[in-house]
């Protein structure tokens, strides 16, 4: 089928069936172009906790997002789009460090960033994303926090929150991380006076070269909210979207190949399709205690985060 007859099958499946598709903005234009609802971890998270009559929700993006979906919403049948889109970084700690961290640590408050797998988040107090880690670690009671898994948002958050000891794990988005200060001044270079938005999951010495920090919502706002041409430092459907949205304005791509998250890119307009009749995907299952346990982290980020 055609990129267009496909997405007109798409919309009848969808009715069809009775599925709700969520999209990650990370995601290909054209998946974005058929899903019912897009936006970063949070947004996704926050719509997962109030799904319309909906019996199925289809889940665009990585593993630990479907996972969450599945978390909050345990009555509905929850499809990962593609069985093998996972995060690295979800899986970067082994839960049994976590708690032996915590038998050995017990006054420190465990923080995960929500791109952990639900075993994880199983051992953890509270979840933030980009988008709310310095408001919830601020409001968090206890003086000391251990923050996996990504040691970039970690020292971000540090910066704003002095007053609290943040312990850091060495983790990282291999997406993010891979960025380097020679992209960033060759990027300004080509595109004299425009500014640089950056998400927070980049190394310390790239962030710091930045106009703005700030998640992949906060960045979309931000370039709204200016009149300069920006240049895109975060996941390349950013700038895609930006530049679909505003094709007048000059958005530029900081280091294209490098900010392509191949886990994101995975899913296809087909495998969208095959997965709605039920033949592609992954149907999410998790043991009801694991999931209680996972849970709790997440309402404490709804609850912090706000
Ligand atoms: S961009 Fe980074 S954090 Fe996001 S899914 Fe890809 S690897 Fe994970």
């Amino acid at each position: 089928m055609k990129t267009a007859e496909l997405k007109e099958a798409i919309l009848k499946a969808k009715e069809e069936t009775g599925t709700l598709v969520l999209a990650h903005t990370y995601q290909a234009p054209d998946i974005i172009d058929i899903a019912d609802i897009t936006g970063d971890s949070f947004a996704l998270a926050k719509a997962a906790t109030n799904i319309p009559d909906k019996k199925r929700v289809l889940l665009c993006g990585v593993r630990f997002m479907a996972d969450t979906v599945k978390i909050l919403s345990p009555e509905k049948e929850v499809v990962l789009s593609h069985k093998s889109a996972t995060c690295p970084m979800a899986e970067q700690i082994a839960p049994e460090r976590v708690r032996a961290f915590r038998e050995e640590n017990p006054d420190v408050c465990v923080c995960a960033y929500i791109n952990t797998s639900t075993e994880l988040k199983a051992e953890c107090d509270v979840c933030v994303t980009s988008s709310t880690a310095v408001k919830i670690v601020s409001a968090l009671p206890s003086e000391k926090v251990l923050f996996i898994p990504d040691q970039n948002l970690g020292g971000y958050v540090s910066r704003f929150v002095p007053e609290k000891e943040i312990i850091l794990w060495d983790g990282c988005c291999p997406t993010h991380h891979s960025v380097s200060v020679k992209d960033v001044l060759e990027a300004k270079a080509k595109h004299p006076g425009a500014k640089i938005a950056v998400h927070p999951e980049c190394r310390k010495e790239v962030v710091a070269l930045c106009d703005f920090i700030g998640s992949t919502s906060e960045i979309i706002n931000y370039c709204k909210s200016v009149e300069d041409d920006v240049i895109i430092a975060t996941e390349r459907g950013v700038c895609d979207k930006l530049s679909r949205d505003y094709p007048e304005r000059g958005f530029y791509q900081l280091a294209p190949n490098k900010l392509t998250c191949p886990n994101m890119k995975m899913t296809t307009l087909q495998n969208v399709y095959d997965a709605l009749l039920g033949n592609f995907g992954d149907v999410i299952e998790i043991d009801e205690e694991l999931r209680l346990k996972a849970k709790r982290s997440i309402d404490n980020m709804l609850k912090y985060g706000g």
